[in-house]
Parts: structure tokens; C-alpha cells; sequence
């Protein structure tokens, strides 16, 4: 059985539904629907076909809307690209996604930059990266208007490139009027995640949280780390945050790769501890964009990411764009059950238990009884989910079933490590548990005749919070 969990990025790669099916059946948890790309019908279509495939297979399938954020990119330049020369000067334009002439009066070569503030924001000596950090310059002078720069390491520019400042204090706002759109329309497909970019403080996750309220949603907030303001702030970024993703991709480029593997186990760490669920991402099986193969460093990666304490890895280009969707995911899977399964394994920190916290240590408890007991599953009555993650941070040896009689937090759940979940009745919630929870875990094969089941539940008189561990023998009469 595998533990973590599998995100994949919807693209054309996946439209077609021969590579649909059988990559939702190879262990698809999560849809990520890239808002940077496509348009709001493309991404509804999408979604449904999986809905209705997941349907079919039975399967728990949630979606995560990953919205752009304030990325900035070139505007559109001749095909070919520019070709900036090392030790030339580039001049951009801020603001614009074409211009006239690609040079300016006196031959030098021009750029438009899709962000309007660049000229306000960056100052004489800031870094200017290109293409992923390809091109790199380094502002030479602003007149307010324009920006002068020398090219560092020159290259051609390209159409709609990436542009990274990194440690320059952005002015744009994280939740950009393009964002604000995608985010009514992700609301209205009824996503269950969603995703910020380039988030720097726990201001940007509040805004993010109360424009979801104001249209009406009810999706949770993942905090994209791919920021150093948001390293700088990290403490108080994961608190904010319902859950976070390691964004490998503009966090290299903004801090520099070589930084990325330390921090990658920090944000987990810390999102372990506060019970956030993290996701790794970016480049994972980058080679299987046109390999049916990963490379050993790429397995290496992928079962590293489990050890470090992912709830979930990610898929990007290699589901969305590239030749072997299938295989990536399962690629992927077996790398993470063979990683689980390793007697080499070395077990995180267990989460910080809070002093009184009650959630939290009976949480933790429910997972040392169902270990210590033998247990063969752990049950969890929950309504909000708010029990469920609790206990699957605790990282307990066995299955996690969450019952719930709320759609919204079965679907969520498949974003936790080791959990899976069913929906039972609201009014089994307050009924005999007990018959509940073996008939819920006996039909969904979790366990049989003689197994343990350790369940986890409120006592509604004790005010509903999660508070009581049972210990119970499947086909006996509880005592
Ligand atoms: P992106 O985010 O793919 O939306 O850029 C992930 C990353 O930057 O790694
Ligand atoms: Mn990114």
C-alpha cells in the first residue's frame, strides 16, 4: 500500500482519454489544473472527464487550481527570439507584451516585460534572470521608465520566457486580476484546493482565504514556496497556510538550486510539525518527458522526497506536455512503495505535541494504540477532516480510514498521507460507532474477522472534539 500521495498536472498529454484512464488507475490522488496555461473551458472539460473516470474506477480523486500569481514573463518577441550577447546591454519595457522595434535608436536590443512596476521596483545592481536563470543581467540604471541592463550570460530570448528578480521586493500584489478571475471560475468547478504562487507573507494567504469566502468557496489554501521572502518568513507562512508545496521550480531560480535540497526538508519538516500537508514539486521525472525511464538521480529524488516527509509529489510537465504520462505516474508509485517499504528506512521527526493541546495528543495517541495493539486499521470519524489530518501527521504503520459524511472532506483527504476515506451517514456519527466503523472497514476490505480496528471519535456530550480511542476486535461484541 502506498502512503504518499501522487499530483498530477493536467495538460494535452492527458486530454487523451487512453492515457487518461489508465494514468488515474496507475494512482492518481490529486488533478492539478495549471492556471497559467489554458482557458477556463479547457479546464472544465478536463476536470469533469476525471471526475467521471475516477467515478467509474471507483476511485478518490481530488482537484487543486493552481493559480499563476504574479509571475512575471517577456512579452511576445519575433520568432527566433532576441539574441542578447555577453557583456551587451538589453533595454526592457515594463508594462508591455509587444513593441514596435526589438532594438532601441542606438542598436541595442529591447525587450518588453509583462510587469508594469519593473522600473520602480528594481534598483542599479539587481539581478535580472531570464528563461529559468539561462540569461542572467544585471541592472545597470533605471530612468522610471525603462530599464538599462549589462547581459551577464547572454542567449536568446524568447516569447514569453519567465523572468525572475530574485530578493527584489515585488510590489505586485500575490493575487493578481488574472488570478481573481481563474479563482471564480476554479470556485465554480467546485476545486478542492487552491494553490497561491510566489506567496511572500501570511497577508497574501489571508487575501487569497477571504476572496475563496467572498465567492462562496470552501477550498483550502496551498502556500507555494518559491519566494525568499516567503523562506524569510517561513515560520509564519506554514501557520497561514492550510498546506504548502515545495515550488522547486522559481524557488531555484530565485534562491539559487544549490539552496533548494535543505530547504525542501525544512518546509516539510515544518509543515509536519504544524499538521500542514506538503507537497513536493517540480522536475521530479523531468527526464520522462521524452524517456519512457527515469534517471537514477530522479528515483533518487522521488523516494528522497518520501524520507523527507512528503504528504504528496508532484507531476508537472511530465503528465501535462510530455510523452509518457502513464508511465511517469507509475513510475512514480513504485518509487514511493518501494521507498515505504525500505528497511532502510529513517522515520522524520514525529509532529511537536503541543502542550495540552488535546487534539493533537490524542491524535498521536490513537496512532501509538494502533500500533502497539497490532492493529490492522485505524478509524477515524470525522466531519470537517480537521481529525484526519491531525492523525495521518502523526504518521501512524497502518491504514487510515477517515468516515465522514461530508463529500468535501472524503475528497480532501486525498491529499493526506496514508489516508484514505469513506462517506457514512451523519447519523452514524452519532450512533453505535462501533457497528458503524466494522461495517464502513469490513466492506471496504480494510480488515476482517479477528483483525484489530482502533477508532478514533468525539463523544458529542464531551463537546464533540475528538476525544475517545476504542479498541475494538472485528466479529466480537465490543465490551
Ligand atoms: P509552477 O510552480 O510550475 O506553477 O511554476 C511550481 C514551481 O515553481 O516549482
Ligand atoms: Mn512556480
Amino acid at each position: 500500500m502506498r502512503r504518499a500521495k501522487i499530483v498530477a498536472t493536467l495538460g494535452p498529454a492527458l486530454d487523451d482519454e487512453d492515457q487518461l484512464a489508465p494514468a488515474l488507475e496507475a494512482g492518481i490522488d490529486i488533478v492539478r489544473l495549471n492556471f497559467s496555461h489554458g482557458e477556463h473551458d479547457t479546464h472544465a472539460k478536463r476536470l469533469n472527464r476525471v471526475r467521471e473516470l475516477a467515478g467509474q474506477q471507483g476511485r478518490n480523486v481530488a482537484s487543486l487550481a493552481d493559480l499563476q500569481g504574479p509571475k512575471i514573463r517577456l512579452g511576445v518577441v519575433p520568432s527566433g527570439g532576441v539574441r542578447l550577447e555577453d557583456g551587451g546591454q538589453v533595454v526592457l519595457v515594463p508594462g508591455r507584451e509587444h513593441l514596435e522595434s526589438h532594438v532601441d535608436a542606438d542598436g541595442t536590443p529591447a525587450l518588453p516585460v509583462t510587469y508594469h512596476a519593473l522600473a520602480q521596483d528594481v534598483q542599479p545592481g539587481a539581478l535580472v534572470l531570464v528563461d529559468d536563470g539561462l540569461i542572467r543581467l544585471v541592472v545597470s540604471r533605471t530612468d522610471g521608465e525603462t530599464v538599462v541592463a549589462r547581459v551577464v550570460v547572454g542567449g536568446r530570448a524568447e516569447s514569453r520566457k519567465g523572468v525572475n528578480l530574485p530578493g527584489v521586493r515585488v510590489s505586485a500584489p500575490s493575487l493578481t486580476d488574472k488570478d481573481a478571475e481563474d479563482l471564480q471560475a476554479a470556485v465554480e468547478l467546485g476545486v478542492d484546493w487552491v494553490a497561491l504562487s510566489f506567496v511572500r507573507h501570511p497577508g497574501d494567504l489571508d487575501v487569497g482565504r477571504q476572496r475563496v469566502a467572498d465567492l462562496g468557496g470552501e477550498a483550502p489554501i496551498v502556500a507555494k514556496l518559491e519566494r525568499s521572502e516567503a523562506i524569510e518568513n517561513l515560520a509564519n507562512v506554514v501557520q497561514a497556510a492550510d498546506a504548502v508545496m515545495v515550488a522547486r521550480g522559481d524557488l531555484g531560480v530565485e534562491i539559487g538550486s544549490e539552496r533548494v535540497p535543505a530547504i525542501q526538508k525544512e518546509i516539510i519538516h515544518r509543515g509536519n510539525d504544524e499538521s500542514r500537508p506538503a507537497i513536493t514539486a517540480t522536475e521530479m521525472l523531468e527526464s520522462m518527458l521524452t524517456s519512457p525511464r527515469p534517471t537514477r538521480a530522479e528515483a533518487s529524488d522521488v523516494a528522497n522526497a518520501v524520507f523527507d516527509g512528503s504528504d504528496a509529489l508532484m507531476l508537472s510537465g511530465e503528465t501535462a506536455v510530455g510523452h509518457y504520462p502513464v508511465e511517469s505516474v507509475r513510475t512514480m508509485a513504485r518509487i514511493i512503495e518501494v521507498a515505504e517499504s525500505s528497511p532502510h528506512l529513517i522515520h522524520p521527526q514525529p509532529p511537536h505535541l503541543g502542550e495540552r493541546e488535546i487534539r493533537r495528543v490524542v491524535a498521536s495517541s490513537a496512532c501509538r494504540v494502533a500500533e502497539d495493539v497490532g492493529a490492522t486499521a485505524l478509524a477515524v470519524f470525522s466531519i470537517t477532516g480537521g481529525a484526519l489530518q491531525l492523525v495521518s501527521t502523526f504518521r501512524p504503520p497502518v491504514p487510515i480510514v477517515g468516515l465522514t459524511p461530508s463529500e468535501l472532506t472524503r475528497r480532501r483527504s486525498a491529499m493526506l498521507w496514508g489516508t484514505e476515506a469513506v462517506l457514512v451517514p451523519m447519523k452514524d456519527q452519532a450512533g453505535d460507532l462501533i457497528e458503524a466503523a466494522e461495517r464502513m472497514l469490513c466492506d471496504g476490505g480494510w480488515v476482517s474477522s479477528g483483525d484489530r480496528l482502533v477508532i478514533l471519535s468525539g463523544l458529542p456530550r464531551a463537546g464533540g472534539s475528538t476525544n475517545r480511542i476504542l479498541v475494538h476486535t472485528v466479529g466480537t461484541e465490543p465490551v
